[in-house]
């Protein structure tokens, strides 16, 4: 029997819910990561240690592994492994997005040209190197302007500035973070530029979605019922279904898949983040993967398959047995981290489980552990799950919950 091989980077939160579909649907799985503590997890399984910043490394111990035990599909289950998900599967054959899409993807200035060019509707851009002077490039815009690194995610880095003082100091405060070598590949050039756009109003959804054959299926509409006006992006809530009227959910769907198209993207998995105001959808980001940390728990799909399900067997080639979720809201929040400094004591973690519609409250980082805020960080507090009849009943649970939650951060010297 054939075996699929996923690609899991450090800090995966996914891996068990991937490990999960794999065992239910009865597919063996090898795992292939970067790091011996995470593999040491699943020792259960097969496990192949690869080269994930050297790319032809990479794809060449793929094909090693592939001979020892032929693969059927290889999975990227982020972003960070999903160039070398589709060099391995070209080396061997397998069916892939295009490299070109997959590169459209990761740079965010690539996505703007390829949206710009199509004619859909995208912000104006500019891209700045880093060595340059921000006090002669903030004279240059018209502003508010939202900037941001090209290959980052979660938000990290991306800096609203409404006149030239915040510019510079945006700028700057990105230049920094992009100072750390660990953040991208060898010879990567991405990091040496800062993209800056127009801002757009308006309110945000996300879309999940499956591509068939180059065509979307929607699988989730999310509203980000919390403004995201800057300066900085914390994503917080998303509750689906989403309460926006019919005629606009068709038409954010249409527009995700038009830039889909422009892209070339069509198979596989997409998480795609729209503004939407007076003007129509915009499409923000489109990722080639599934949505991010332990978020995919919201959704289950005819009678509970889970996203990770869907996405393997579309993967394999078997027919996806339903992509219709199930009746019902569903919503999780990513429990931003209110200030630096190490993590000491969560309290109310029980109150907050019990409030009604609450399924399960996770807080991802332990006591004694650093927490950084955005711009700088990028990880969550937690997340809290509820369900509800109606979307309204779940972003209040939600929020209602998020209350009881007592944070004790102690500020690090
Ligand atoms: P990341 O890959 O880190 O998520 P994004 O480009 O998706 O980066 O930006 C993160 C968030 O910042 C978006 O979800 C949105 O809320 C906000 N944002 C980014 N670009 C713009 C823009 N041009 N106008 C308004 N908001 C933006
Ligand atoms: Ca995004």
């Amino acid at each position: 029997m054939k075996k699929l091989l996923l690609l899991i980077p450090t800090n995966s939160y996914k891996t068990g819910f991937f490990l999960e579909a794999a065992e239910r649907l009865g597919v063996e799985v090898v795992v292939g990561s970067n790091r011996r503590q995470i593999l040491e997890k699943y020792s259960g399984g097969r496990t192949v240690t690869l080269n994930f910043r050297n790319l032809d490394k990479g794809v060449d111990q793929i094909v090693a592994c592939s001979k020892q035990q032929p693969l059927s599909a290889i999975i990227a289950t982020d972003e960070e492994t999903a160039l070398l998900a589709v060099k391995a599967s070209e080396a061997l054959s397998l069916p892939h997005n295009s490299i070109a899409s997959i590169y459209a993807t990761r740079d965010k200035s690539r996505l703007r040209e390829i949206l710009a060019l199509a004619g859909l509707p995208s912000p104006s851009f500019r891209l700045f190197p880093i060595d340059g002077d921000p006090k002669t490039f903030a004279s240059d815009v018209r502003y508010p302007v939202v900037l941001k690194p090209l290959f980052l995610s979660a938000s990290r880095g991306v800096i609203r500035a409404n006149h030239q003082t915040g510019f510079v100091e945006a700028f700057n405060r990105i230049v920094k973070i992009l100072s750390d070598p660990e953040l991208y590949l060898p010879g990567d050039n991405a990091g040496k530029f800062i993209l800056v756009e127009d801002f757009i109003p308006g309110i945000e959804v996300a879309l999940e979605g499956l591509l068939v054959d180059g065509t979307l299926h929607p699988l989730a509409l999310f509203d980000k019922p919390d403004p995201l006006d800057g300066p900085f992006f914390e994503e917080t809530l998303y509750v689906t279904p989403s309460r926006l009227p019919f005629a606009l959910q068709k038409d954010i769907a249409a527009s995700t898949q038009k830039a889909v198209n422009a892209i070339g993207l069509r198979e596989g998995p997409v998480h795609a983040e729209l503004r939407v105001n007076d003007k129509g959808p915009w499409v923000i980001e489109i990722a080639a993967r599934s949505i991010g940390g332990l978020c995919s728990r919201t959704l289950h799909f005819g009678t509970g398959l889970s996203l990770e399900e869907v996405i393997l067997q579309h993967a394999l080639g078997l027919p996806v047995e339903s992509m219709e979720r199930e009746p019902g809201a569903a919503g999780v929040m990513m429990i931003p981290i209110p200030r630096r400094g190490v993590l000491r004591e969560v309290k109310g973690k029980s109150r907050a489980e019990q409030v009604p519609g609450v399924e399960e409250v996770n807080i991802m980082i332990r006591a004694g552990q650093k927490v950084v805020p955005l711009p700088e960080g990028h990880r969550y507090l937690g997340f809290i799950f509820a369900l509800g009849e109606r979307p309204e009943e779940v972003e209040k649970a939600l929020r209602k919950a998020h209350q009881h939650l007592e944070f004790a951060i102690e500020p690090s010297a």
